[in-house]
């Protein structure tokens, strides 16, 4: 297959992109750097099978050959990107899907969507763990109003583009993901802790640290949204790891894995920063056989090692 990948220069696109590479199919990445690195997308041209283009996918796009799918992960992820890339967020989940939607419309080619648990907001405690057919709970001008509600929208805009067009679309709802290539910098909580605990520096740990997350690591997340694409489910699908967990027992996991004597530092909590979060996967297990295969301590292992021996967290 002959595939777009936008978002390519990110974490969870190079991973994508690498996958896809190595199961034989012809990648187009994208991306225009936003948040993304340009060593990945260094690394993914040494491969054969991939092409770069480097562009901002709010403006039009034309992509000349044959394209079997279009998949999007083209957007700032880092709820510390949410104040001061609010604008450019709200634009690529708005301009930037409805282009690749065309793209895709006019290719005749799957479209596959990253959408986010984020569009359940902040779960109350009657629909947790989270099933795809909870509406959420979410503040719409509140300070993380950009990405949820962008979000929320960009599932409406494919949900009508499908009923008006009739293309293919997927779409999953990625729960808290980690790995190899996070950018160090990026602002969330696993390479904010992961650095700080290699410099043997305190865990910023937000408010009491009792808030939860559940996550999943990379390769269990590439392995869903292929098996996603490649089925018939046009529904959301949640893929996440469920094993929940709270931020300041993972901040301790951390420090005991590097070995390290970091300490705890609790620092003020952001406003509306979700309480709970697990991703029920009954859909995903059922309609698409899948499920995580890679433990919580496996995987920070992993990436503690790809921190720790390269500068840019890879
Ligand atoms: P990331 O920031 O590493 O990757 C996003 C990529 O999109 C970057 O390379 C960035 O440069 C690119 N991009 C942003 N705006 C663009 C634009 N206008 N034009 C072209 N490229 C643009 O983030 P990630 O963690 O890899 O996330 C990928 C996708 O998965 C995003 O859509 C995100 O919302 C979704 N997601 C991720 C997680 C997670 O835990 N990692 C959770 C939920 C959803
Ligand atoms: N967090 C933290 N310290 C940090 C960064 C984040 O305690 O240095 C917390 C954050 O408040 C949230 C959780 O860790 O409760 C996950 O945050 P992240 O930014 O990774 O993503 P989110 O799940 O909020 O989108």
């Amino acid at each position: 297959m002959r595939v777009l990948v936008a978002g390519a220069a990110g974490f969870i696109g190079y991973h994508l992109c690498e996958r896809l590479l190595s199961e034989g199919h012809t990648v187009v990445g994208l991306d225009n750097f936003c948040t993304g690195q340009r060593r990945n997308i260094a690394d993914l041209s040494r491969r054969r099978g991939f092409e770069f283009v480097e562009h901002d996918v709010v403006r039009p796009i034309e992509l000349p050959g044959r394209l079997d799918a279009v998949y999007n992960l083209a957007c700032p992820a880092s709820p510390a990107d949410f104040g001061p890339k609010a604008l450019e967020i709200m634009d690529v989940c708005a301009h930037g899907v409805w282009r690749l939607l065309e793209l895709a419309r006019a290719a005749g080619a799957t479209f596959v969507h990253t959408s986010t648990s984020e569009v359940y907001g902040n779960p109350d405690r009657q629909h947790h763990p989270q099933r795809e057919e909870y509406f959420g709970n979410v503040n719409p001008i509140g300070p993380r109003a950009c990405y949820d509600e962008g979000k929320r929208f960009a599932e409406a805009l494919i949900v009508n583009y499908r009923r008006r067009y009739g293309i293919e679309t997927r779409t999953v709802r990625i729960f808290n993901t980690y790995g190899p290539r996070m950018r160090r910098d990026d602002g969330r909580v696993l390479p904010n802790f992961i650095s700080q605990a290699l410099a043997g520096e305190p865990l910023t740990v937000h408010g009491d640290g009792s808030q939860t997350r559940s996550f999943c690591y990379v390769s269990d997340l590439v392995e869903g949204i292929l098996r996603l694409a490649a089925s018939d489910v046009s529904e959301p699908v949640n893929i996440g790891n469920p094993d929940e967990v709270s931020i300041a027992d993972f901040a301790r996991k951390i420090i005991a894995l590097t070995g390290n004597r970091s300490r705890l530092a609790f620092v003020p909590r952001p406003a509306d920063d979700p309480d709970l979060r697990r991703p029920d996967i009954t859909r995903a297990r059922t309609r698409l056989g899948w499920q995580p295969r890679v433990g919580l301590e496996e995987g920070l292992k992993r990436t503690i090692d790809a921190f720790g021996s390269d500068a840019s967290g890879g």
